[in-house]
């Protein structure tokens, strides 16, 4: 059976939820979304996710059409339709429909749906053996172009990453921003261990500052390492003694090389696995209950 869409204030079959092609999130990219995911019939996070969607709007200003609560309740009036337990759910709100030109003063309503699916995992040999990566040769967007921060629509710089790291027959693809400090991969944000601290490059590197990278340094505090947002080059990432990615699909996924130097052991470290195993705890335990 299809899936059941929130589509401008209601739900529809999905094979009716259709957008314009007039809509200027298809023709210009102009839009923000939200990737979330739920556990256990509970939404991971929710609150989180939809403060970063006001503020990628915000600073495209666009307007969200509903409010903070309203919103939350259509995302979980969508995932109860569905009835979904283990969801992964999309957020997006383009400009809207406008004409062939870019003014987004044109487009006079904005498009906003949420798709509330499945998720589908990463193989679990990814996590047992974990990533080999490679540096792309596609800078991150700098801050001051389109900034990384905002979640837009806008995800072609991403996209020349991740084909880059296809062709090369990698996992990932690790981006730089213009001036050659690691900024995240491409789909991911990255973190080192080093001396028992936990190090993840500054949102002002030219990164999205990702929803599960600050849980995961709210664990990693709590667990009683040291955690700091700093400048990194490769060297450092090649020097470390662990490596690992963290995103709301992906959640906490080891690398064990980068450009071909073995990370570490060569194998998930122990910090790795330990802030994997309470990440997947907080999950089964946290979250806005749907079915309540
Ligand atoms: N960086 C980029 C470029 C992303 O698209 C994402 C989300 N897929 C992340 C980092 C991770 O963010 P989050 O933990 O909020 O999913």
């Amino acid at each position: 059976m299809g899936l059941l869409i929130y589509f401008n204030g209601k739900l529809i079959p999905e094979e009716e939820a259709k957008v314009s092609i007039f809509d200027h999130g298809l023709l210009y990219g102009d839009g923000v979304f939200e990737g979330i995911r739920g556990y256990n019939g509970r939404i991971f996070k929710l609150d989180e996710h939809l403060y970063r969607l006001y503020a990628s709007a915000k600073a495209i200003m666009l307007d969200v059409p509903l409010e903070f609560s309203e919103l939350k309740d259509a995302i979980v009036q969508t995932v109860r339709a569905n009835k979904l337990r283990d969801s992964y759910i999309r957020v997006v709100v383009t400009r809207g429909v406008g004409d062939l030109g870019l003014d987004p003063r044109k487009c006079k309503i904005p498009t906003l749906f949420i798709i509330a699916s499945r998720i589908e995992l990463y193989p679990a040999d990814i996590y047992e053996k974990g990533l080999d990566v490679i540096t792309v040769a596609t800078k991150r967007n700098l801050t001051e172009a389109v900034s990384p921060a905002i979640k837009s629509l806008n995800y072609l710089n991403n996209i020349m990453g991740k084909i880059e790291a296809n062709n090369a027959g990698a996992s990932e693809g690790l981006m730089l921003n213009h001036l050659g400090y690691v900024s995240e991969c491409t789909g991911e944000n990255i973190f080192i261990v080093r001396r028992k601290s936990l190090i993840t490059p500054p949102v002002s590197a030219g990164v999205l500052g990702g929803i599960t990278r600050e849980t995961v340094m709210e664990i990693a505090a709590e667990i009683g390492l040291e955690v700091k947002e700093m400048d990194i080059t490769r060297y450092d990432i090649f020097t470390a003694e662990e490596c690992f990615l963290t995103g709301t699909a992906a959640e906490i996924v080891p690398v064990i090389s980068l450009d071909g130097r073995t990370i570490g052991t060569g194998k998930p470290g122990d910090i790795t696995n330990r802030i994997k195993k309470e990440y997947s705890l907080l999950t089964m335990s946290e979250g806005v209950p749907v079915y309540e």
